[in-house]
């Protein structure tokens, strides 16, 4: 079994879960006391969030790709970005290590494609929905994206940064979050990307009827897969 770097912390609240479901994926296929081999690195999110702001993305490819390097030189095999968005800044981070990055972009159009859905409604932080690094992923791959109109993506991005990385679970962004999925159907998605680590806390394939991509449990499951291959 390879050693999973985990570049988490951002948040927390979803690194945990990463965590959890890697370990409960590998003893699920070992058995007996097994669980993941991971070294993760959890930042304080207070900071990640203030160089977001700043629009310092350089800063933060250079940190990442730093500490990435790091759990390389301490025997990780294959990297997991716990997040959505710095996924932003995965071409430095894969330009400094030589070790494979599980790239949740990717994961995730494997999934919607096997899903057989061609157009997808994208739910994430306001840069995973407007900048280009993801939806040229899922691109790539022959599917279509939509972001949710404004309001919509302000009121998506506040309930993540103010509720959710704080461990703040609530019914009334809940219900806010599934009605900005119903007008999302109006527009002709036929499934959804919880493209933010976070979302699948909020909302689980339950409170959906259509297919229902939640990228914390897709990606988890792709380190497993990637670790015992
Ligand atoms: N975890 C989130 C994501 O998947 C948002 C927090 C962050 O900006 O990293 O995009």
């Amino acid at each position: 079994m390879k050693r999973i770097g985990i570049l988490g912390g951002m948040s927390w609240e979803s690194s945990v879960e990463y965590e959890r479901l890697i370990n409960i994926g590998i003893r699920n296929r070992i058995g007996g006391a097994s669980s993941g081999d991971l070294i993760v690195r959890s930042y304080d999110f207070s900071r990640i969030e203030a160089l977001q702001d700043a629009g310092e993305w350089d800063v933060l490819a250079e940190l990442l790709a730093a500490d990435a390097l790091c759990l390389e030189r301490n025997g990780a095999e294959l990297l997991v970005i716990a997040t959505n968005t710095m996924h932003v800044v995965a071409p430095q981070i894969e330009a400094k290590i030589g070790i494979p990055l599980i790239h949740i972009g990717d994961v995730a159009a494997a999934a919607v494609r096997d899903a057989g859905v061609t157009k997808v409604a994208l739910l994430g932080t306001r840069h995973t929905m407007e900048m280009d690094f993801y939806r040229s992923r899922l691109a790539d791959a022959g599917i279509d994206t939509l972001i949710p109109r404004e309001p919509d993506r302000t009121e998506i991005h506040r309930i993540i940064y103010d509720e959710l990385v704080r461990g703040i679970i609530d019914d009334g962004s809940r219900a806010d979050v599934l009605a900005i999925i119903q007008r999302m159907l109006g527009d002709g998605a036929q499934g959804v990307i919880a493209g933010c680590t976070e979302i699948e806390l909020l909302v689980t394939s339950d409170d959906v009827d259509v297919p229902y991509f939640p990228t914390t449990s897709l990606h988890a499951e792709a380190a497993v897969e990637a670790a015992l291959r």
